[in-house]
C-alpha cells in the first residue's frame, strides 16, 4: 500500500504535474483564442478590403466627376474663344456661370503669350501665366487634353489650388492660349469628411507624376511620393489593395488604390490599423493580460505548490522522524518490559536457585551416597600429604562412624591413620589439576568396596561421593556364579537340544514309515476282507441251499447257527471293509433322488423284528422342514442311521426308541438335515464319551463281551458324515439313555423331480 502511495504521489499528482498541466492547458487555451482573433481578424480585414475597394471606387466616381465638371467649363470656354478669338461678351457669359460654381475658385482664359484676357477675378490686367508649367505643358501639346496641375498656392487666392487647364488652338492650329480653372485639392481631400469618416480613414489623390494633389492626411500636398509601394503595385494591376507601413505617420493603414483610365490619376483611400482593428486590439489586449495574469497565477501556483511541497516533505519527514521516534520509544518500552521481565525472571531464577542450592544441600544432607567436601594439604613442595574434611551428610557420617562435628575440620589421616596413600595422591591430583576420576576400590581401614567420583569444584579443593557398593560386589561374585552355571546349564540344554532334534527327525522318518504301513495294512486290510467277504457269501448262499433241503430238525438247527455265524461274521467283514477303505480313502459320496422319509420308513421296517422280540417301540417323529426328496448318497445316509439304531436297540432292554429328522434350509438351495436316534438304554458315561468316535474303541470291555460288536461303526458313522458335510454328536446320561445326533449336508431335488417321484411311488403301491 504505502509503495502504491508513494507512486500515486511521485507519478500521478506530482505538484510538477500539476503546474505543467495548467500550463499546457493555458497554452492550449491562448493558442485557440489567438488563432480565433487572428481567424476574424483575416475575415475583417478581408471584408475592410472589400469596402476599401468600392469606397476607392466611390471616390474615383467623386474624382472623375469634379474634373468632368470643370473639363466641360474649360471645354465651354475654350470653344468660345477659339470660335471667337477675341473676349466675347457669350465667353464672359460662360465665364460667370463658371465662376458662379462654388466648385471653382478662379477661372481663367490666358492668350497665346500668356496674358490674361479674362478671368473670374477682376481685374486680370497684367497677369501672365506663361511661366507657369500648366501653360508651358499646352505650348506643345497638339491634343485637346485636360491637364491637371500640381497644387500650389494662389498668386491670387494665396490657396492650395489645383490648375486644371486646356489648350486653345488658333484657326491655323497654333497655340492660341489656355482655359485654366482653379479648383481647390480639399474638394477631395475632405471626401471623407464630407461622409463623416473620422481622422482614422484616409483619402489621397496622385498623379501619375508621382505628386500628391489632394490628400487628408498628414502628407504635404506637392509631395513627390515616388517612394510610396502603389507605384510597383500599379505596374502589376490597375486597382488593388497593400498595406502601407505609413512611412510619415508610422501608421499602418490598409490602402485600396485605382488608376483612373480616363486622368492621368491614381485614386487611394485607406484605413488605419486602429481603426480597423480595434476590437482585436482589445482582444489582444485583454488576451495578453489574461496570459500575463495566468503566468503570474502559474508562477504563484507553482511557487506556492513548491511551498506545499517543500512544506509536505517537511511534514513527511516529521511524520517519519515521529514514526520513529514512537517505534524507537516502542522499543525501548518493549526492551525496559523485556528487562524487567527478565529482572524478575532474573529474581525468580535466583530464588530458584537459592532453593535449588538448599535442597540440593538438604539432598546432599540426606542423599543415599556418602558425600563430602574437602581441602587439600600439601607439603612445602607443594605435594599433597593429607586432606581436610569441609563438610559431609549423613551418609558420610555414617561410613566414616563419626558425628558431623567430629569429621569436619579434622584430617583424613586424623580421622583414618592407616589410609592408603594412594586416596591421598589420586585426590590431590584432582585437587590441584581439576580433573575428575571415577575409582573403584577397596578401602581396608573401612572395610568396604567404595565407588568413588571426585571433582575440583575450585582450586585446591574436591568433592568425593562414594557409594558403598560391598553388598553389589558380593551380589556380582554370586551372579558370576550363577552365570557360570547358567553357562554350562545352556550348554547341557543344547547337547539335549541337538538329541531331541536328532530324535524328532528319527521320529517323523518312523511316523512317515509307519503311515506307509498303515496305508499299506489299510489296502491289505480291504483287500482281504474283501477276499475273505467272497467265501462267505458263497458259505451262505450254501447254507440257504441246504437248509432248503430234507433236513432233521437237529441238521437245521446246526445250519442256522452257522448262517447266523456267517451273518455276524458277514457284518464284521462290512465294517473292516468299509473301515479299510475310508482309511485307504476310496469311498466315494453319490448323488441321487430319493426320499428321506421313505428311507427311515424302510429302515424301522427292518428292525421291526429285533424291536418286537425285545418289546420295544421304534417310532419316528418328522419335524417340519424336511424335503419331500433329496438329492446326495442314499446308501451311506442308511448305513450311519442303521448303525445308530442298531446300537440304540442293541443298548436299551426296555422303553422307546425315537427317530427324529428335521431339515433347515442353506444357501445355494443345500439342505441341512438333523437325525437324532433317542434310545432308553444303559447310557453312557461323561468320562465315556470322547472315546466314542474313536476307531476300535468301546466304552468298556464287558459291554463287548455282553453285547458284541468291534467298535468301528461309529467310527465309520463319523467319517461318513464328515464326507456328507455333516458332525456327529451324542448326549447321553448313564442308565437313563443316549441320543446320538448327526447332520449332513444334501441337496434339496427339483419340485418337478419331486412330483414325477410321488406319481411312481402312488403308481406302484
Ligand atoms: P460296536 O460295534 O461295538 O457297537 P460302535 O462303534 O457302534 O461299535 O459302538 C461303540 C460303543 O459305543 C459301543 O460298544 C457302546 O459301548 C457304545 N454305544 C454305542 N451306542 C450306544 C447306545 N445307544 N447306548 C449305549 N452305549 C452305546
Amino acid at each position: 500500500m504505502e509503495m502504491v502511495g508513494q507512486f500515486v504521489r511521485k507519478w500521478i499528482l506530482p505538484e510538477k504535474f500539476v503546474v505543467l498541466f495548467c500550463i499546457v492547458l493555458l497554452v492550449m487555451v491562448w493558442s485557440g483564442t489567438f488563432w480565433q482573433i487572428s481567424y476574424d481578424r483575416e475575415i475583417t480585414i478581408e471584408t475592410v478590403t472589400h469596402e476599401n475597394d468600392k469606397f476607392a471606387l466611390a471616390f474615383e466616381e467623386h474624382v472623375r466627376r469634379v474634373l468632368k465638371t470643370n473639363e466641360q467649363y474649360l471645354i465651354l470656354l475654350t470653344n468660345e474663344y477659339e470660335q471667337s478669338q477675341t473676349v466675347s461678351p457669350a465667353l464672359l457669359r460662360i465665364l460667370s456661370q463658371v465662376a458662379a460654381d462654388p466648385l471653382v475658385n478662379i477661372v481663367t482664359v490666358a492668350e497665346s503669350h500668356g496674358e490674361v484676357v479674362a478671368s473670374s477675378l477682376s481685374p486680370v490686367y497684367g497677369l501672365n501665366l506663361a511661366d507657369l508649367p500648366h501653360f508651358r505643358a499646352h505650348i506643345n501639346e497638339d491634343a485637346g487634353r485636360l491637364f491637371i496641375g500640381q497644387p500650389k498656392i494662389g498668386r491670387v487666392i494665396k490657396k492650395q489650388t489645383i490648375q486644371l487647364s486646356r489648350r486653345i488652338n488658333k484657326p491655323d492650329g497654333s497655340f492660341g492660349g489656355i482655359t485654366v480653372v482653379s479648383i481647390s485639392p480639399q474638394l477631395f481631400a475632405d471626401y471623407y469628411h464630407d461622409l463623416d469618416f473620422d481622422e482614422k480613414y484616409v483619402v489621397g489623390l496622385s498623379g501619375l507624376d508621382h505628386v500628391i494633389r489632394a490628400s487628408n492626411n498628414d502628407y504635404e500636398l506637392n509631395t513627390d511620393v515616388s517612394m510610396f509601394e502603389v507605384w510597383q503595385l500599379l505596374e502589376k494591376s490597375p486597382a488593388g489593395s497593400y498595406y502601407s507601413s505609413g512611412s510619415s505617420s508610422g501608421k499602418r493603414r490598409l490602402m485600396s488604390y485605382r488608376v483612373m483610365p480616363d486622368y492621368p490619376l491614381v485614386v487611394q483611400v485607406g484605413v488605419s490599423e486602429s481603426a480597423l482593428t480595434p476590437m482585436f486590439q482589445r482582444r489582444l489586449i485583454y488576451l495578453e493580460a489574461a496570459s500575463a495574469f495566468s503566468v503570474f497565477v502559474i508562477f504563484y501556483t507553482g511557487r506556492l505548490t513548491r511551498r506545499v511541497r517543500k512544506q509536505r516533505l517537511a511534514e513527511d519527514r516529521l511524520q517519519e522522524s515521529f514514526e520513529e521516534l514512537t517505534a524507537t520509544h516502542e522499543e525501548l518500552t518493549a526492551t525496559e518490559e523485556e528487562l524487567r521481565a527478565q529482572n524478575d525472571e532474573m529474581d525468580k531464577a535466583n530464588q530458584t536457585l537459592t532453593a535449588k542450592e538448599e535442597e540440593l544441600w538438604g539432598l546432599f544432607q540426606h542423599m543415599h551416597d556418602a558425600f563430602a567436601l574437602h581441602e587439600i594439604i600439601c607439603d612445602e613442595q607443594g605435594v599433597p600429604v593429607d586432606y581436610r574434611y569441609l563438610f559431609v551428610n549423613a551418609a558420610k557420617e555414617k561410613q566414616l562412624g563419626h558425628s558431623q562435628s567430629e569429621i569436619v575440620g579434622r584430617t583424613v589421616r586424623e580421622l583414618l591413620p592407616d589410609i592408603e596413600n594412594m586416596w591421598i595422591e589420586a585426590y590431590g591430583k584432582v585437587a590441584l589439576t581439576g580433573e575428575p576420576i571415577q575409582i573403584i576400590n577397596y578401602v581396608k581401614s573401612l572395610d568396604k568396596y567404595l565407588a568413588v567420583s571426585a571433582y575440583s569444584p575450585e582450586p585446591n579443593r574436591f568433592v568425593t561421593m562414594a557409594v558403598d557398593i560391598t553388598e553389589q560386589k558380593m551380589a556380582e561374585v554370586a551372579l558370576q556364579e550363577k552365570e557360570r552355571l547358567l553357562r554350562e546349564s545352556f550348554k547341557a540344554l543344547m547337547a539335549s537340544h541337538d538329541e531331541l532334534k536328532i530324535r524328532g527327525e528319527e521320529l517323523t522318518e518312523a511316523k512317515e514309515k509307519a503311515e506307509a504301513a498303515n496305508k499299506a495294512k489299510s489296502e491289505f486290510l480291504a483287500n482281504m476282507s474283501h477276499e475273505i467277504r467272497t467265501p462267505i457269501t458263497g458259505m451262505m448262499g450254501m447254507i440257504d441251499l441246504t437248509l432248503m433241503s430234507e433236513l432233521t430238525p437237529e441238521q437245521k438247527d446246526d445250519l442256522s447257527t452257522a448262517k447266523s455265524c456267517a451273518d455276524s461274521l458277514l457284518r464284521i467283514i462290512n465294517d473292516i471293509l468299509d473301515f479299510s477303505r475310508l482309511e485307504a480313502r476310496k469311498v466315494v459320496i453319490d448323488n441321487t433322488d430319493f426320499s428321506v422319509l421313505e428311507m427311515v420308513d424302510e429302515l424301522i421296517k427292518t428292525h421291526s423284528c429285533e424291536t418286537m422280540r425285545k418289546g420295544l417301540v421304534l417310532d419316528l417323529v418328522q419335524s417340519a422342514g424336511v424335503p419331500e426328496t433329496v438329492v446326495g448318497d442314499s446308501g451311506r445316509l442308511r448305513q450311519v442311521l442303521n448303525n445308530l439304531i442298531a446300537n440304540a436297540l442293541k443298548f436299551t432292554a426296555k422303553g422307546v426308541i425315537t427317530i427324529s429328522v428335521q431339515g433347515r434350509d442353506l444357501s445355494g438351495g443345500d439342505v441341512e438335515l438333523i437325525f437324532a436316534v433317542a434310545d432308553t438304554g444303559i447310557g453312557i458315561a461323561t468320562e465315556d464319551m470322547d472315546k466314542l468316535f474313536q476307531t476300535f474303541s468301546q466304552v468298556d470291555g464287558s459291554i463287548t463281551r455282553r453285547f458284541g460288536g468291534t467298535g468301528l461303526g461309529l467310527s465309520i458313522s463319523k467319517r461318513l458324515v464328515e464326507m456328507m458335510g455333516g458332525t456327529i454328536w451324542v448326549e447321553s446320561e448313564e442308565d437313563q439313555g443316549s441320543t446320538f445326533f448327526f447332520s449332513v449336508r444334501l441337496k434339496a431335488a427339483k419340485r418337478e423331480d419331486v412330483k414325477s417321484r410321488q406319481t411312481s411311488l402312488v403308481r406302484k403301491s
